[in-house]
């Protein structure tokens, strides 16, 4: 038997979740007694997946999927799952991945399940823990069809090196005019930054900081700690900070393994999309703040006095 992981990547370099993806799927492996193949797109260096226990890359090289298209990398991944005859389909929790994780399900005609968060409780039955109602609760889904589709939650499975070499394939799907429908015009580069999606520390600044002036202190900190910045909604939407740093609920969800909140009072929607955070710190002047409720460490302080002074200590390590 065959799993087969989705390696997404980004100008030819993987993203961290691959790995993630690679050393889940090694597990899994070791469970259901199969191999591990990973299909990836345009992948410039794709035997780096061997180090995490993938036996063997699928590289799809073609100049028309240099932009993430949902549709055609769908069919890239139901094609690769079916040519290697994939029971397992494993795909990361990225914007990206969860957008084709359900396509490739219903080309696969596969059952589907998203935010796992562990390896699988059993294989037979398969049944496998997810993380539900915005991370407050745990349920096991039990999967019945002959292929299971899989989005594990990022940051939910450490990396595990592996002593083997992955060899590679081209690999050369039939994709036509259909699948091109969706065409990306443009997009949006942010350089020299941490994304919030990759971070493994994100330092998020509130109301509290008073205005887009005061951004300075949540930059410097972030780069003293070699974090992504992110910011509350209402500071996205009064324009002092882009709506890619909104976080929450309706923001992009949050998963590092440390979460610094300064000026953010911890309203149930801004912590619905950070729960999953590991180590969750606070910043706050006012000692009757929400988020102290669900922080592991606070601050009682004013983030004008505290920040600075964290930050020009952390400099000094
Ligand atoms: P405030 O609530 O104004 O809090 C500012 C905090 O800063 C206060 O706790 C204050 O004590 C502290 N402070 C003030 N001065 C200082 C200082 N000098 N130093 C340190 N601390 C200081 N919000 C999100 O963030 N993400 C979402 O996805 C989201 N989705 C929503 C969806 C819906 C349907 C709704 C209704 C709301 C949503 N919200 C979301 C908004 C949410 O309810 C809160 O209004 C918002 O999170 C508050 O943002 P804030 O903490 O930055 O601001």
């Amino acid at each position: 038997m065959s799993i087969l992981i989705y390696a997404e990547s980004a100008e030819g370099k993987f993203k961290k979740t691959a790995f993630e993806l690679a050393s889940y799927a090694k597990k899994v492996a070791g469970q259901t007694g199969s191999t591990v193949t990973a299909v990836a797109v345009n992948a410039a260096d794709a035997s780096q997946l061997g180090k995490y226990g993938v036996d063997k890359v699928l590289n799809v090289k073609n100049n028309k999927l240099n932009s993430f298209n949902a549709k055609a990398y769908a069919d890239v991944v139901k094609q690769a799952a079916q040519k290697e005859g994939a029971k397992i389909v494993l795909l990361s929790s990225t914007t990206d991945s969860l957008y084709l994780a359900p396509l490739v399900a219903v080309g696969l005609e596969a059952g589907y399940a998203s935010n796992v968060v562990a390896l699988p409780e059993s294989v037979s039955p398969f049944r496998v823990k997810r993380n539900a109602f915005s991370n407050k609760a745990f349920n096991v889904t039990e999967i019945n069809t002959d292929v299971k589709v899989l989005a594990i939650a990022k940051n939910s499975f450490g990396l595990i090196e592996a002593a083997a070499a992955a060899t590679e394939e081209e690999f050369a799907p039939s994709l036509n005019d259909n699948d091109f429908t969706i065409k990306v015009e443009s997009t949006e580069k942010v350089t020299g930054k941490v994304t919030i999606a990759d971070a493994e520390i994100v330092v998020s600044g509130g109301r509290g900081l008073k205005g887009p002036e005061n951004w300075g202190l949540i930059e410097d900190l972030a780069t003293a700690l070699g974090a992504a910045t992110a910011c509350s909604k209402p500071v996205s939407d009064l324009g002092w900070r882009p709506h890619s740093e909104h976080v929450g609920q309706t923001g992009k969800p949050v998963a590092s393994n440390l979460y610094i909140a300064v000026g953010i009072s911890g309203a149930i929607q801004h912590i619905a999309g950070i729960n999953s955070s590991k180590v969750k710190v606070v910043i706050n002047t006012d000692p009757d703040a929400p988020f102290f409720k669900v922080a592991d460490y606070g601050v009682v302080g004013d983030a004008f006095e505290v920040v600075p002074k964290l930050t020009e200590k952390i400099k000094e390590f």
